[in-house]
């Protein structure tokens, strides 16, 4: 059933059910929110109107009502911009900015904070209540995330997302009135939980509460000691969303300014992540047939992911040997950095540095993982930045990066295809494995490298894709939730695939928890995707076994696609954890 209603004298009709907030905005006006988050496609939504900065006059209410929270009712005046409304938004503020630190200018947050931006949109210009103010620890424990509880405005935007969405459940709000707090279970360190550092509660938290660890520092180290040989490698998604940095569209590609930025901070090398995602694929795609042609368990799952491999060894350590055993791209290519570039022109592996920038936030843990790396003294990766980490130290370098002539990645390990670049969106890993398996098993090629039902933002797509004389079933999540539910259908027997993708980010890695923050615009993830696929459109090559560079590398170095020596560099183990 329509309603109508007016709000601020316009006559407008909307769906029954719809709140005030939601109302208002189809005509173009916008109430302030700070706890309310409503991601529909993500199935994300958090509406528990506790920061009461939505408030609005309803004709005949006597007291303000939550807009939010609040569905439009047949016959409706609402009033969005009284003085009083408008006051007692300012009201709340001052009492949320009251028990909050003053340190903004100090803050990782400061200039991305919703909290500062909806102060300085309300001219609050002071503070009128004074008092005590909460004293809780800051939790350091994790490679990943840093918790400071006294940031906190209790939206509890962070635990809806980790247990609506991620189906985790690692924060709950504990305590009463000032008391209260979000803490982890039994107040254990993060890192001592099943947190899987996806970053997604960081990613909608409006404040500088929960922050991704700054490797910066690291960076900067490296670069300044002429001992180290400091390569650098970029990740699909970074590409799409860096410029938003520097005031750029979402979804303007950067590739080339990003590699030209990168020399003028210091790097030695400039390398390409994607390079590790065609190994990736020459790797899967034998290792999903080597699984049919020798009864190998079914369905292969992907594991280039971090924050679902944590997922699943947490939450589903009974399945440990159906994912692949691939390392994740950039990890692969940071042990060919250190074995076989390092071996072909003559560099010291020790000596090298590998910096990953990545879309990602579990990355940074990932790279401490002991099961990666040579050895304990040589890991793969050894320092990892998120794109917003990247596009910090871009402008403490004072360097103009809109106005930067576009270079090109450093060889050979900076070369890739199509394939490689659609890794950086939800659907892409299972769609480039498909066209290489697709032209190995059948050994026709491959006319049409675009697979449309594995793409776009539902949280499970599946297809049936003949190939040869067999039909491949194939699907396709995003979200830890999503990929939860499939799982669960595997373990009772209900569901049966060939191959799975899952990624633990809404929208797979442009919409990771390292991204330039989107304030819950599904408008920018869709623009960072359609960036992807044009990406992969405009790449000469677009099957990851045609890069010659690739080609190259197994030539010379590796051997067999899953043979020994790969199997040795590329290939990784799981482990069993508790679930808390
Ligand atoms: S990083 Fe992910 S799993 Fe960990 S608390 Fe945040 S949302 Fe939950
Ligand atoms: S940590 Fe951030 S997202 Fe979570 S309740 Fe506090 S302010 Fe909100
Ligand atoms: S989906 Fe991508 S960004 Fe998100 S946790 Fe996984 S690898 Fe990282």
């Amino acid at each position: 059933m329509d309603i109508q209603l007016t709000i601020n004298d316009i006559a407008l009709t909307v769906p029954e059910g719809m709140s005030i907030l939601d109302a208002a905005r189809t005509i173009n006006i916008d109430i302030p929110t700070l706890c309310y988050l409503n991601l529909h496609e993500m199935k994300l939504n958090n509406h528990i109107a506790s920061c009461r900065v939505c408030l609005v006059d309803v004709e005949g209410r006597r007291n303000l009502a939550p807009s939010c929270s609040t569905p439009v009712q047949h016959g409706m005046v609402v009033k969005t911009d009284t003085p009083l409304a408008i006051q007692a938004r300012r009201t709340m503020v001052e009492l949320l900015l009251s028990d909050h630190p003053k340190s903004c200018l100090t803050c990782a947050k400061n200039l991305d904070c919703d909290l500062q931006a909806l102060a300085a949109d309300l001219g609050v210009r002071n503070i009128s209540y004074e008092g005590e103010e909460c004293e809780f620890k800051i939790d350091t424990s994790s490679l990943a995330i840093i918790r400071e509880p006294n940031k906190c405005i209790l939206c509890r935007r962070c635990e809806t997302m980790c247990d609506d969405v991620q189906t985790v459940g690692v924060y709950s709000a504990v305590g009463r009135g000032f008391e209260t707090v979000i803490k982890t279970a039994f107040d254990l360190p993060l890192h001592e939980t099943s947190c899987t550092f996806c970053g997604q509660c960081l990613a909608v938290c409006p404040t500088g509460a929960l922050m991704e660890l700054d490797q910066t520092d690291k960076v900067r180290k490296a670069l300044n000691d002429p001992n180290r040989f400091v390569i650098v490698e970029t990740a699909p998604a970074v590409r799409v969303a860096l410029g938003e940095g520097f005031g750029l569209e979402p979804g303007t590609i950067v590739t080339g300014k990003m590699v030209a930025a990168l020399r003028r901070l210091g790097f030695d090398r400039v390398f390409d992540t994607e390079f590790g995602a065609d190994v990736t694929i020459m790797e899967e795609a034998t290792e999903l047939i080597h699984r049919l042609e020798h009864g190998g368990r079914l369905p292969m799952l992907t594991s280039c992911c971090p924050a679902w491999v944590k997922f699943f060894e947490h939450q589903f350590p009974d399945l440990l040997d159906v994912p692949s055993t691939c390392k994740s791209p950039h990890e692969m290519l940071g042990v060919l950095a250190k074995s076989y570039y390092a071996e072909t022109y003559g560099i010291d592996p020790k000596k090298i540095t590998v910096v990953s920038v990545m879309p990602c936030v579990a990355k940074k843990y990932e790279a401490a993982r002991p099961e990666l790396g040579q050895s304990k003294v040589i890991p793969d990766v050894d320092i990892v930045i998120t794109t917003r980490e990247l596009s910090r130290m871009i402008r403490e370098a004072g360097i103009h990066f809109n106005h930067l002539k576009e270079e090109d990645f450093d060889h050979p390990l900076g070369e890739s295809t199509g394939a490689a670049v659609v890794f950086g969106t939800t659907g892409g890993v299972i769609e480039a494995a498909l066209r290489t398996a697709y032209e190995w098993l059948s050994g026709q090629t491959l006319e049409k490298v675009e697979f449309e039902a594995l793409r776009g933002m539902d949280g499970i797509k599946e297809a049936v894709i003949p190939i040869g004389d067999r039909d491949f079933r194939i699907a396709v999540t995003h979200g830890l939730g999503n990929a939860r539910s499939i799982l669960e259908k595997i373990q009772a027997g209900e569901a049966h695939y060939d191959a799975i993708e899952i990624m633990a980010c809404p929208g797979g890695c442009i919409g990771g928890g390292g991204q330039p923050y989107h304030h819950g615009n599904v408008d920018i993830l869709k623009a960072r995707a359609n960036a992807i696929y044009q990406e992969d459109r405009s790449k000469p090559l677009r099957k990851s076994h045609e890069n010659p560079a690739v080609l190259a590398l197994y030539k010379d170095f590796i051997g067999e696609p899953y043979g020994e020596k790969a199997r040795q560099l590329l290939h990784t183990s799981f482990t069993k954890r508790r679930k808390i």
